[in-house]
This record gives structure tokens, sequence and C-alpha cells, in this order.
């Protein structure tokens, strides 16, 4: 022991103080453990002994800006056997089979499973559950479940969008707002021994579902039916592949509707709207089916580009009235056309020309000389800043997934030939909403505003949650080119190519276009117009998109019409009064003209009763019968509007 130094001795010590410090410890762990923790552990315990059955909480509704329900819910039932309680399985089975319509063999398989919970089928019908819960057959649970339903159907379909099998959104507003929309699913906890059978005087839980907050959006659902009406009659009469309309507030971005058409049942996504494609759906390929569904989900006023032609005539007016380079009475001279670094571009008009003409004539004209002089007196420098403040290089901000933004030249690659068809709306592609975006910032006084559909989130007693805030972007042009852009627009519609669209009494500002669609010469065009009104106060801004017309293709005669017919109905609902105006006062012809129905009538008879009610029209086609008619018969027409017959 002599030999135990003192160093030894002291590292003994310090070996049984370790030793005493870990055995305390372990003590309070065990206190710690039975006393303080318990609550947790015998929860943990708990929960590996329990069986959860979920309940679906009540997805939020989506509301239009009156509070007219979009989206809701029904009350339907998940149907599920527990194997362990199963009594009698073929009964089971064969009761559920029946009652399901489900076929026996494939029930019997999930009956005999040896799992805790096997689920049978989702969102039954409450009657059959009821009839199922009332034969109190040992071991089948019937659980509380939600279906999402469209009281409205194929209204705004793009837009709203839909659910999946667990109610998640998958496109439109249902995907977007998903995190406010879904809520909180509750469950019932049943306790189970070790193998999964309900303890006899076990407890059962049940945890509350937290229902989903209700999303308010800007749509108004008349004006959506006013638009989807519209709309719907020129795509068919027009035997037009598709067409779009979106109702917009320029002031603050707020969308009123957007229609586009062919559209789908929201409360059966998956059935194909087209019927060729239906009648082969059987033996299409997986890849097929989901290309064709994303096809027909897609929202073309958002998802894809197009080249907007005359329209974007607004913008190249404005820049060149902010820079100087224009005032409303410069003189400008068609020729037929204009030859830029060696080649020779056409006017529309061409072999005509529209001659000698003011400015505001030329946008009246929609005369492409005008556009490209101007064009050229910019350069390729000026003309990409401006792109870039009306936000053609980036995406609007609306709240839905999938925007597609503009594609355009490098600007390093534009010479004189791509700036001077750049200049009227060729060779370059943007989405529908963000020219809407960017005529709107020249009518309201040059703010890029965000388009948008959600307003606010409130609670199932109306409680507000939270309130969206959109930011204004850039200021595009001044408030002076602004006044006088929507003066000249003005005269576009009420002296120019846009008269189709006049309506005595409300002042209407526009713009029509029709893009020649690539390949060129292929003889497909998008005839389209952009109005606003009253113009001197734009409440409104509206774009129609009629995309490959069949017949007559132009915007001014195809689209024209088409945004007369949305505004005859929208403005009188905004409560926009008319006021005529010292010219229109003096025209006794303000009448209207209810369009007969001439459909089956020889050529002969319908022009004739056509020239004694002096309604002008146009014939379409060398065949001796009417065919069809645009517009169609009890469509009110003003006075000076036209009828064309088609013979073919
Ligand atoms: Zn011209």
């Amino acid at each position: 022991m002599n030999n135990i130094s003192i160093n030894s001795k002291k590292k003994i010590i310090f070996y049984l103080l370790v030793f005493q410090i870990a055995f305390v410890f372990l003590i309070v762990r065990v206190f710690f453990i039975q006393s303080i923790n318990a609550e947790e552990y015998q929860k943990m315990a708990y929960e590996q002994q329990t069986r959860d059955r979920l309940i679906a909480p009540k997805r939020g509704e989506i509301v239009d800006r009156n509070g007219n329900v979009i989206a809701t819910n029904e009350s339907v039932y998940s149907i599920s056997v527990i194997n362990s309680q199963i009594e009698d399985s073929e009964k089971v089975a064969t009761v559920l089979s029946e009652k399901l319509d489900l076929k026996y063999e494939d029930v019997i398989k999930k009956v005999n499973k040896k799992v805790a919970l096997e689920r049978i089928k989702t969102k039954v019908p409450k009657e059959t559950a009821d009839e199922i819960r009332n034969l109190n057959l040992a071991g089948v649970m019937v659980d509380e479940d939600i279906k999402r339903i469209y009281p409205n159907n194929n209204m705004a379909s793009q837009v709203i969008g839909f659910v999946g099998k667990d109610n998640q959104g998958i496109i439109g507003l249902e995907a977007k707002y998903d995190e406010y929309l879904k809520g909180k699913q509750g469950k019932i906890l049943t306790e189970t021994d070790a193998r999964g059978v309900e303890l006899k005087n076990g407890i059962q839980e049940r945890v509350a579902p937290t229902n989903g907050y209700t999303l308010v959006t800007s749509l108004d659902i008349n004006m959506q039916k006013y638009a989807e009406q519209t709309l719907e009659k020129v795509v068919e009469a027009k035997g037009a592949k598709r067409g779009s309309i979106i109702l917009m507030n320029p002031q603050n971005g707020e969308i009123y509707a957007m229609a586009n058409k062919p559209d789908f049942n929201l409360n059966e996504p998956f059935t194909i709207n087209n019927e060729d494609l239906k009648a082969n759906w059987e033996n299409m390929s997986q890849k097929d089916k989901n290309d064709a569904l994303n096809q027909m989900w897609r929202n073309f006023s958002i998802n894809d580009t197009y080249e907007p032609g005359s329209t974007f005539k607004v913008m190249t007016s404005a820049m060149g009235l902010e820079e100087g380079i224009v005032t409303p009475d410069s003189h400008f001279n068609c020729s037929g056309g204009k030859t830029v670094a060696g080649r020779y571009i056409k006017c529309w008009r061409s072999p005509r020309s529209h001659g000698s003409q003011t400015f505001t004539q030329g946008v009246q004209n929609s005369c492409n000389p005008v556009f490209m002089e101007i064009g050229e007196s910019l350069g390729a420098d000026k003309f990409y800043e401006y792109m870039e403040k009306f936000g053609f290089n980036e995406k609007t901000g609306v709240d839905l997934p999938g925007e597609a933004v503009g594609i355009m030249h490098k600007k390093e690659n534009v010479g004189p030939v791509e700036l001077a068809t750049m200049s009227f709306g060729q060779s370059f592609q943007i989405t529908p909403l963000q020219l809407l975006r960017a005529i709107s910032s020249v009518i309201n006084g040059g703010e890029l505003v965000t388009p948008h559909f959600g307003t606010k989130i409130i609670d199932e007693n109306g409680n507000v949650i939270e309130t969206f805030n959109y930011e204004k972007g850039n200021t595009t042009v001044s408030k002076e080119t602004s006044e006088q852009m929507k003066v000249i627009l003005e005269s576009v519609v009420s002296e120019g190519t846009g008269n189709k669209t006049y309506i005595p009494g409300f002042r209407i500002g526009g713009k029509t276009a029709t893009s020649e669609k690539l390949p060129r010469k292929s003889g497909k065009y998008i005839a389209s117009f952009c109005a606003f009104a009253p113009a001197e106060n734009p409440q409104v801004i509206a774009l129609v998109l009629v995309d490959e017309p069949q017949g007559i293709y132009y915007g001014g005669q195809v689209a024209g019409p088409v945004m007369k017919e949305l505004l005859e109905n929208v403005l009188p609902y905004m409560k926009i009064d008319k006021v005529y105006n010292e010219k229109e006062l003096d025209i006794e012809e303000t009448r209207e003209i209810v369009v007969p129905n001439l459909i089956n009538m020889t050529v002969t008879e319908a022009k004739k009763m056509l020239s004694e009610e002096k309604i002008t029209y146009e014939i379409d086609g060398s065949g001796d019968t009417v065919r069809t008619q645009f517009p169609p018969s009890d469509e009110v027409i003003n006075f000076d509007g036209k009828i064309i017959l088609y013979t073919n």
C-alpha cells in the first residue's frame, strides 16, 4: 500500500466522485421517466396501441366578390374494415361489393387482409353509407369524409381548378391557395391490444378536424357567365379551335372574369371534353391520356403565349407619345408599305394604301407603316426599355400556377426589320394577360398593376384572417400620355377599325388585332379585340381572343361583335350609365335590330328580307341556301351592324 502514491489516491477519489455523479444522474433520470415525463411516455405507448381513423376537415370554400359560392363541400363517407373484428368475412364482402358496386373478388381480398384498418371505398354518398351502417356488420366502419363540389360545373374551370383524392388542390386557385383551404385532419383514436384488436373497455377519442379557410376572390360570377355565354357562341358559330375572354379592373388588377372555351366540368375533371378523344379513350396510352387532360386543363390566358398583332400598337403609340416622337396630329403617309433595310414590309391594306393621315387616324386605321416609323425613331434600345417597363419580360404575378412569360429576340439580334415588325406586334410572343396588364397601365395613368383573383381569406364566421395586398409595379407612361391614349383609342371604336364594338351612349376605347399564326401562310389566325370603358375613367378592360376562326378571321369583324355583346351586358350590370353625346342624339337611327332567323332560307329570300329591313349583310360561300348565320337569331345588334350568311 505504501506504493500508492499521492497521485493514485487522487485518482481513486476522482473515480469515486465520477461514479457518484453518474449514480445520482441515473436516479434523477428514473425519477424523470416515472413522473415528470410520464404523460408523454404514456402517450407514446397509447399511440402504439391505437389505430387512427382520419376525419377529413371541411375544405374552405371559394367564393366570388359578392359571396356567391364557387367551390364547396358535400358530406360523404368512407367505408373501411377491421380484419380482427370481422365475424363473417364472406357476408361482409358480399354486402359491401353489392352496396358499393365493387367486384366481390377485390373486396374479399381487402376484408381478409391482416392489417389494422383497410379502406374499401371513399366518397360514398350518405344514403348508401346509412344503409351500410344500419346493417351493423361487425368490423365494418363508416366514417365521415368530404367531397369537393362545384355548383356551377364548367364555370371558370381552368381558373378555379379542382382537388385530388385526398382533397388536395391540383390546378388553379385550388392549388395556389391550398395552404389556406385545406384545414387540418382530425382523427378517431381507438385503443387496441398489440394485435390490433379493439379493447373491450378501450378509450375512443375523437379529435375534431380544423376546417379550412374561405378564399374570397375578385371574380363576379355574373360577369363570368356573360363572358362564357358570349364566348361559347362565337367559338361555335365560327368553328374556332378555342377562345378566351378576360375582364379586369384596369385600376387595381382585380380580375372579374376569365373564360376559356372549350372548358371542362370541375365535378368530373378526368372526363375528357373532346368527343373524338372520348370515343377512342379506352385505346389510348396513359401518356396520351395525361397529355389530353393537361391540354384540357390549360388556362391559355396565362399558360400560353401568342403573337399579339395590332393590339400591341397601343404600346408603340404610347411609346411614341411619351418620347415626344409623335403627337395626336402628327402627319403620316401610307403608300401601302415601307422599305426597311432593303426589305419591303406591307401595310395590312396593301395593295391599297391609307394615304395621308394624322397619327390618330393611323391608329384608327391600324396602319402598319405608321408604327414602323415610330419603331425606327425609338430605336431598339428605347423599344426594349419600354418592353421591360410594360412588363413583357416578366410574369404578371397573377395568383395562378404555371404562368408563362413573353418570348422575345435578344436585343443584340434586333435589326431594323425585326424592330419594324415588332412595332406592329409581330415576331415576339406574350400571354394575353401580359397584354391586358400593359394596356391597363396605358389607360389608368401609367401604373402597372398586378392582375389577381385572391382578395382575402376569411374564417367560417366571416372574420378576416388575411387581406392580400398587391404591389403596383413600374410607372410605364405619364398621365398626359395616358389621357391622350384614351382619346385616341376611343376614336378607334367610334370611327376606326373597332367600330363593330361601338355602342351609342357608351364611351368605349379599344384596338383590334388579326394575328397570323406560325407557320405563316398556314391560313390560321387569332382574331382579338381589347376594349375598355368608360373611356375617360376606365372601370373595366376586356380582352376577347378567338383562336382559328373559320371563314372571316379579321379581329374587328370576328371579335368586335363579341366585344360589343359582352359590353352590352357587362356595362349596365356594372351600373355604368349610357350618356349620349350630341352626335349620337342627332342620329335618329340609334335603333337596334333583333337578328331574324335566316337559316334554311334560300339566299334570294334572305336577301329580300334583309333589304326590306334595311339590314346590312354579307354572303359567305356560293351555295343557294343559308346554312348558318352570324350573329345568331334573336341577338340584338346595332342599326349599322352586319349579318353574315354562310351558304356552304
Ligand atoms: Zn396603311
